[in-house]
């Protein structure tokens, strides 16, 4: 099978004029470039990952959790800046050609594609060890991207869902046979959901958004950093799962706090805005639930209350207060 077929086979999937419109896509797959319209009024975000195998999944890795996952947390950076995912492209390159791979990968792709609301414009395929690298981009009306850098002191931290499932499921990969919990925390490191709704909802009360790719202590951090602010959180307000607790015990903080590829949001927001988005979180269909955990201060680094204590975050994890 040449290139040009395994396109035609594989991604190049007939997606309905009506989904085009949609898309803004004026031409996808099939030509040397896609092309888009950018509705009047809105910016194109944009941004790249990429999974390289040995480096972000093993060897044994099914190809459909790698498609989920690629995709997933490729739509979470739009998702944190409060855009709508609209297209993407995929750079693959393949070892070998590989007919049940390419079949289930694509489908996965193809699925999760449908499940994000995003199509598939175009890419570039060659051989060699498998790498897996998408471009995501959507749009935001102009000037309302959520940022890192806007975090004022007084306002509150929150985090949507719970933290550290994916580090524990990242703990249970050669588990044979996973109980239900166990399957829960699989799942939520095999195909993180992108909080594309939450982002589309948190945008308009935010001041400052990231997603949790690193652990939340490193990208509330960045948060900060970028804002010029510090933070104070508290350990016992940091949501964790019932899957997590069970399976975990007392690693389960440290997973929350550290451990990353949750890819739920950290956003924060003045206090009135948290109230008027709770209001609004009350009357909108129950969804993923957001948690307050801390607040921002002018004065620079992240401190977390944890037995009975503030302690300082650095790089290297906790210190105690010297002084204290
Ligand atoms: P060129 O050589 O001009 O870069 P290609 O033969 O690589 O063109 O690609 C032909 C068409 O197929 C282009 O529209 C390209 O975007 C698309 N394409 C190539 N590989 C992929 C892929 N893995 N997934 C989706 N579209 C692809
Ligand atoms: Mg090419």
């Amino acid at each position: 099978m040449d290139e040009f077929s395994l396109i035609q086979q594989y991604f190049q999937r007939p997606s309905s004029d009506a989904v085009k419109a949609n898309h803004q896509l004026v031409m996808g797959i099939g030509d040397d470039c896609a092309i888009l319209d950018v509705p009047r009024g809105q910016q194109l975000v944009f941004s790249i990952d990429t999974m390289v195998e040995g480096v972000h999944f093993t060897q044994d890795t099914a190809p459909a959790d790698i498609a989920w996952r690629l995709l997933g947390a490729a739509v979470s950076d739009l998702a944190a800046m409060g855009a709508t995912p609209n297209n993407f492209t995929l750079a693959l390159t393949i070892p070998e050609l590989s007919e049940p791979w390419l079949q289930s990968f694509s489908d996965n792709l193809s699925a999760a594609a449908q499940a994000y609301q995003i199509t598939l414009a175009g890419g570039d395929t060659s051989r060699g060890p498998l790498t897996l690298s998408v471009q995501v981009q959507g749009f935001v009306d102009s000037g309302q991207a959520l940022l890192r850098s806007g975090a004022n002191t007084g306002d509150v931290i929150c985090v949507t869902g719970t933290l550290g499932d994916s580090r524990a499921g990242l703990s249970l990969l050669d588990h044979l046979t996973p109980d239900a919990d166990q399957q829960y925390l699989l799942d939520r490191f095999y195909r993180p959901v992108p909080r594309v709704a939450s982002g589309l909802l948190i945008k308009k009360y935010a001041t400052a958004c990231i997603d949790i790719s690193d652990g939340l202590l490193a990208d509330l951090g960045h948060v900060l950093s970028r804002s010029k602010k510090g933070g104070k959180i508290d350990s016992a307000a940091i949501p964790l799962s019932p899957q997590l607790k069970h399976i975990a015990g007392d690693k389960a903080l440290h997973w929350a706090l550290s451990g990353g590829e949750d890819f739920e949001l950290c956003f924060t927001l003045s206090a009135e805005n948290w109230r008027l988005l709770q209001r609004e979180l009350q009357q909108a269909e129950p969804g993923i639930a957001l948690c307050e955990i801390g607040v921002v201060t002018e004065e620079s680094g992240l401190q977390i209350f944890q037995d009975n204590k503030w302690q300082a975050v650095t790089a290297q994890g906790f210190q105690h207060f010297s002084n204290e």
